[in-house]
């Protein structure tokens, strides 16, 4: 399924194919949240709000990450390691192309 616009998908680094979309802000994101008492006027109070409501987006964010992270094996997170450093040997080593090679100079 295709996510809504504004969506950040997150992958599992292990490739595994898991994802966690974070759809984009609503206002009921906003529920429960209250503005910050010593706010000093109209700017700073809607900051709260805002503030409070992104941090529970990273919380939320966060704790699927970490929740589906730990269903993997400690071996799991060693191979593909050690797979994307043979990747990483492999495209230092071949040559670029549609680059002209050019001496360098001292
Ligand atoms: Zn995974």
């Amino acid at each position: 399924m295709t996510p809504l616009p504004g969506t950040t998908r997150y992958l599992c680094p292990l490739e595994c194919g898991w994802h966690y979309d974070q759809p984009p802000p609503k206002f009921s994101d906003l529920d429960g949240i209250v503005a910050d008492p010593s706010a000093r006027g109209l700017n700073e109070a809607m900051s709260s709000v805002t503030s409070q409501a992104r941090l529970r987006q990273v919380e939320r964010t966060e704790w699927a990450l970490r929740t589906h992270l730990a269903t993997h094996t400690t071996e799991e997170f060693v191979r593909t390691i050690q797979g994307l450093r043979r990747e990483i040997a492999e495209l230092r080593e071949r040559p670029v192309v549609g680059v002209r090679q050019t001496k360098e100079t001292p």
